[in-house]
């Protein structure tokens, strides 16, 4: 494993490299032999290579050739599932919950956490994902792997009701302890499962204590139509109406999924719109058989932000937000009858700025502007699979491929060189997970974590 770098005068210089410019509305643009400087993690400038006075003693990254774009959001997964990768196919909904997923997750310890967040770490380091939302068991152990690798995220500790008082208070300790650590660079939101698993006492009582520390939420709710209806024969409410009347809508919340939501629905994330966003990770909607998918045009047409997820290994297979931006745009074309829209300066809009701002970090990551923290993925548009290259935005959400992105930069530190990811080992954790994944999978002791019935 090389040495994770960062030059001693904490300056930066990533020379020569094409950039894409993400605004906030319209089109994206393409801003030719750009030299972006960084100092103390912060973005300086971008401007045409050459015309930056001196930048003595900055560590100089060459990015000719290289298109710069924001680092991707991974707005809502579950890093750890990569264990799961491959272990719950051409299942129902329901049987990937009861018979696969939740029987396996009662196998789960610590230590696989940690190692499982370790491997999703280096995957989404190498296809230029900087930030990701998780949602998950054992949260220090990956607020540690995100740590170490230097990638920023915002980490919500998985809640049930069923697990008690005790894991909700330790819910909380997680968020007094580790918001804001890493150089701010973790975050925490609370995390309880969705309106199915965690009753309205809990989220009440979570939301609470989200306001009082000046935290979001991230939940899971109104996954797919069948939960809406659910929820209107066995309660009278539609999930996002119980975010609602629980003052989870009013803390703030990142919702994964979002495809239940109705129009009687808008009205209340309008109101909330501020500091309310939908996740889409449209990849898994596929795979479930599930429709409709998330109304990503009624929502952006109530103000509501949307981001674009992959959820966890288990349903989407890979943390490739590139994946799932592209099956954002083509699903979004296909449910709405109409070619034009999500356009690709659209597409890349919700992956990178739409991303930071579900995480509440609108103001620091997202794009590539000065007073925006360097978070960089350097991406190779020269295969042939892009070639030639007429529209670089094209190429992004329908033609590249992971593997095209060259370097990595969070916060100003390079995470990725050439695609030697300098931060996380991992061979060794590879052949520490294969010696695990064995008993990981044995699930004839008939336990889960849970049990789906929404
Ligand atoms: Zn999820």
């Amino acid at each position: 494993m090389g040495k994770a770098l960062r030059s001693p005068s904490g300056r930066l210089l990533v020379s020569g490299c094409d950039v894409l410019r993400v605004p906030l509305t319209g089109d994206c643009e393409i801003l030719r032999e750009q030299d972006i400087t960084v100092a103390d993690g912060v973005i300086e400038s971008v401007a045409p290579s050459g015309v930056t006075s001196s930048f003595d003693g900055a560590e100089v990254i060459d990015g000719r050739g290289l298109l710069a774009t924001p680092g991707l959001v991974n707005a809502h997964t579950h890093s750890p599932m990569v264990l799961m990768r491959g272990a719950a196919e051409d299942v129902s909904v329901e049987a990937w919950f009861n018979q696969r997923v939740w029987p396996i997750e009662s196998n789960l310890t610590a230590d696989d956490v940690a190692l499982g967040a370790r491997l999703a770490c280096a995957e989404m380091i190498g296809s230029g994902v900087t930030t990701f939302a998780d949602h998950y068991f054992f949260p220090e152990r990956i607020a540690e792997a995100v740590t170490e690798s230097g990638l920023r995220a915002d980490i919500a500790p998985t809640y049930f009701s069923s697990r008690g008082q005790e894991a909700l208070e330790s819910s909380v300790a997680f968020a007094e302890g580790w918001h804001g650590r890493a150089d701010g660079r973790v975050t925490v939101s609370l995390g309880p499962h969705a309106p199915y698993t965690v009753d309205d006492e809990d989220l009440r009582t979570l939301a609470d204590h989200a306001r009082r520390l000046g935290l979001r939420m991230h939940i899971h709710a109104a996954e797919n139509v069948e939960q809406t209806e659910s929820s209107l024969r066995r309660r009278g409410v539609t999930p996002v109406q119980v975010l609602h009347e629980t003052g989870v809508l009013d803390a703030g919340a990142l919702i994964a999924h979002g495809c239940g939501i109705g129009e009687g629905d808008l009205p209340l994330l309008a109101a909330h719109a501020e500091r309310t966003a939908v996740a889409c990770c449209p990849k898994v909607y596929l795979k479930h058989a599930l429709s409709p998918l998330t109304p990503v045009r009624a929502l952006l047409g109530a103000g509501v932000t949307v981001a674009v997820g992959t959820d966890g290994a288990a349903g989407h297979n890979t943390l490739d937000v590139w994946e799932a931006l592209r099956l954002v745009a083509l699903t979004q074309k296909q449910a709405v009858g109409d070619a034009t829209w999500m356009n690709v300066s659209d597409t890349l809009r919700l992956a990178t700025r739409g991303g930071a701002r579900a995480l509440g970090l609108g103001d620091v990551v997202g794009a590539l502007e000065p007073g925006m923290r360097a978070d960089i993925a350097l991406v190779d548009l020269s295969g042939p699979h892009c070639r030639p290259l007429h529209d670089e935005r094209a190429a992004l959400v329908y033609s590249v491929r992971a593997s095209d992105v060259r370097t990595v930069i969070v916060d100003g530190r390079v995470l990725m060189r050439d695609r030697n990811v300098l931060t996380v080992d991992v061979p060794a954790v590879l052949a520490e997970i294969d010696e695990r994944v064995g008993r990981l999978l044995d699930i004839s002791h008939g336990k889960a974590v849970q049990h789906y019935d929404p």
